[in-house]
């Protein structure tokens, strides 16, 4: 389905370099977006992901930010309002990993992952929502995970800030909702990219095996659930967590 249906829409999706967050912009682009791609690593992968779109016959451009900085993103916030005038769609997608058993784990890879996942997403609707309040509308979706539902062993950090994020979607959802402004959580289960390439042969396969789908997920399966619902088909849908996982957690 791609319906041309996001015209005149500004949206923003982090971290969106690689991986879900670039198959995200691609498809938000492919249904008529102008997609901002922000990146905090790379602006070389970043410019790859925009020169895609452009291919594709979508409008894009590369905007560097790191969300774990409260200020940083305040300024990504006044630049964007500043040259393109509104935004109508946030999409919290940057994230990190830093595994490791609860007994091992560090103090810094406990904060670097939630300053990142949970402080990242709560920076960007922090700066971004009195715009979309003054337009009396808008979309924002934050990428949780399968983990923050379940939880997951070796990744207690990681859970905590995927969590964190159900909670920060459902509150905000009530505080924004009478205004037109609707915000979810996407939680994917285990999807190919960069990220789960890193995971050791065996973590991977026991994780395959408790998919009843059998398969991993593709990162385009992620953009479709969420180009629907930065759409006007998912106007009335807010505060809800979708899980596209292939069936691993119902
Ligand atoms: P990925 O590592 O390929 O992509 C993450 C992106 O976030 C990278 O481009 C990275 O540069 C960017 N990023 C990291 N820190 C940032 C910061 N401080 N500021 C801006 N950008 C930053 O991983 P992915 O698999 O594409 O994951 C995307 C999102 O989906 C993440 O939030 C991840 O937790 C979530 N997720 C992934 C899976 C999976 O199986 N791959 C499952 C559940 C949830």
């Amino acid at each position: 389905m791609e319906t041309g249906s996001l015209e005149d829409r500004v949206a923003l999706v982090t971290g969106a370099g690689r991986g879900i967050g670039r198959a995200i912009a691609r498809r938000l682009a492919r249904e008529g977006a102008f997609v901002l791609v922000n990146y905090n690593g790379s602006r070389e992968r970043a410019m790859e992901a925009v020169e895609e779109i452009r291919r594709e016959g979508g409008q894009a451009e590369a905007i560097g930010c790191d969300v774990s900085d409260y200020e940083a993103c305040r300024s990504m916030a006044e630049e964007i309002i500043g040259k393109y005038g509104h935004i109508d769609i946030l999409v919290n997608n940057a994230g990190i990993t830093r595994d490791n058993l609860i007994l091992r784990m560090t103090e810094e890879e406990y904060d670097q992952v939630l300053d990142t996942n949970l402080k990242g997403a709560f920076h960007t609707i922090r700066h971004f929502s009195r715009y979309f309040l003054k337009q009396k509308g808008g979309k924002i979706i934050n990428i949780s995970s399968v983990s923050g539902i379940m939880g997951n062993g070796g990744q207690a950090n990681y859970a905590a800030s995927k969590a964190g994020m159900i909670g920060l979607t459902k509150s905000v959802a009530r505080e924004l909702a009478s205004r037109g402004i609707c915000v979810n959580a996407v939680a994917p289960g285990f999807i190919e990219t960069e990220m789960t390439e890193a995971m050791p042969g065996k973590a991977r396969e026991s994780l395959q095996e408790k998919i009843p789908m059998g398969r991993s997920g593709r990162a385009e399966d992620v953009a479709g659930l969420v180009a629907f619902l930065a759409g006007d088909a998912a106007d009335y849908i807010t505060g809800q967590v979708i899980a596209v996982d292939g069936g691993m957690c119902m």
